[in-house]
């Protein structure tokens, strides 16, 4: 095992290697609020900056250089996550890592970072480099609580590394969404992936932007609330894992929910469940009918698996079934046009949550929403006329400043 070494020095070395504990060291670093961290933060940020800027400019030999499946092949991989980091440095308001600023430098993280070009694709029954090829592929997960998502995760993620690819997990927690999620779930479910050292099982979406030198990320999410949709805006493809049962369970689905979602996976297609199974798959298969595709290219489907299984049991059917949708995507530019729009998805969030965090902060506002707040409250002003106020007022104060 390497050395530990917590210099700003010894941390990038260890980013390089893809050193776990270098990671998590980063992460806690960009992520504290004490100078001292912000200092050293910054002084990383700007090393990797540099190296980023290196990087572009021999970009052709770094294609070319792609090593063997596990280490050694920092070069390539490590391009994507570097980009985030940049796109987190590059923010000179930042004051602290919002998990808004954070999803959104996720987002833009592979900008560029699909730029190897298709020869390389040439996707043989072992497993396609091209996905290797210094690119990333971000993969929503969602559906309702115990339909198996953990478990799901667990035996993916090992069928993934087992193909040699380096996962990353990060979880999405509703309940807090402005901030970017906190811990989801009981991570010790996912025992066996979060040992392994291709995989990292990490519970924040803004930690996770530091994830360096992972190529496929799954972004967990439970289905409810607003989380998805924030979710479906991050990822590559969404897709939606449902019980072994249709009717009532469909009925009770939100529409919204399906129409966000690449493919459906029936989970629990094993032993007595599988007649139950085949059943809903044939029912969400006929509910997608009505469903609007997202793009021409690609028709959402319904496939089956039983994740207590191997991978024979429906997951390597499901990481074809994806990966079919990334070299669809991926060929016909749809990616990448995916991608940008996310990113200006995000630009706006970002505006929306630096503005708000602006007008927090203004003393003379903050004491006039709260007199208004409580007129809202009574009925003693309409809702718009306040807002107006504030607004005002906020800009009154900016242009004083
Ligand atoms: P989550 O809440 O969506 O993360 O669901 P979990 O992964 O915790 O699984 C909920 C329950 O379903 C657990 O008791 C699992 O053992 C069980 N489960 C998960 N996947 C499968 C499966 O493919 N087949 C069967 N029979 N049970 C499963």
């Amino acid at each position: 095992a390497r050395r530990r070494d917590d210099s700003v020095d010894g941390l990038f070395e260890g980013l390089l290697e893809g050193d776990r504990y270098a990671l998590a060291r980063a992460i806690t670093l960009v992520e504290s609020t004490t100078s001292k961290h912000r200092a050293q933060a910054q002084e990383l940020l700007s090393k990797i900056l540099e190296r980023e800027a290196a990087l572009a400019s021999e970009q052709s030999t770094t294609l070319a250089s792609v090593g063997p499946l596990k280490g050694g092949d920092g070069e390539t991989s490590e391009t994507i996550p570097l980009k985030r980091i940049a796109s987190l440095s590059s923010d000179k308001n930042q004051k602290r890592l919002t998990g808004n600023a954070a999803m959104a430098a996720a987002a833009s993280a592979t900008s560029s970072s699909s730029s190897s070009s298709s020869s390389s694709n040439t996707a043989t029954s072992q497993e396609s480099p091209a996905i290797r090829l210094g690119k990333s592929f971000r993969i929503g997960l969602s559906g309702p609580p115990g339909v198996g998502k953990s478990t799901f995760i667990e035996a993916f993620g090992m069928y993934l590394v087992s193909l040699g690819h380096k996962v990353s997990v990060l979880a999405v927690d509703p309940s807090s969404a402005r901030t970017g999620g906190s811990i989801l779930g009981d991570k010790t479910r996912m025992t066996e992936l979060s040992r392994d050292d291709n995989a990292y099982v990490r519970p924040s979406p803004s930690r996770g932007t530091l994830a360096a030198g992972y190529d496929i990320c799954l972004v967990e999410t439970v289905g409810v609330g607003q989380s998805e949709t924030m979710v479906a805006d991050i990822v590559d493809m969404f897709v939606l894992l449902v019980p072994p049962a249709g009717g009532d369970e469909l009925q009770g689905m939100k529409k919204g929910i399906m129409e966000l979602s690449d493919l459906v996976i029936v989970n629990k297609s094993d032993g007595a469940l599988v007649d139950s199974a085949r059943y809903a798959q044939i029912e969400y298969t006929s509910a997608l009918k009505f469903v609007k595709a997202i793009t021409e290219h690609w028709k959402a489907r319904v496939i089956r698996v039983s994740s207590m299984g191997g991978p024979e049991t429906g997951i390597q059917n499901a990481w074809e079934t994806m990966k079919e949708y990334f070299d669809i995507m991926e060929s016909t530019g749809e990616l990448q046009k995916k991608r940008g729009e996310q990113r200006q998805i995000w630009m706006w969030r970002q505006v929306k949550s630096e503005l708000m965090d602006l007008l927090n902060e203004d003393t003379q506002v903050r004491s006039m929403s709260k007199e208004l707040e409580v007129k809202v409250l009574r009925n003693e002003m309409m809702s718009g006329a306040a807002a107006h106020l504030i607004v005002e007022k906020f800009m009154k104060s900016m242009t004083a400043s």
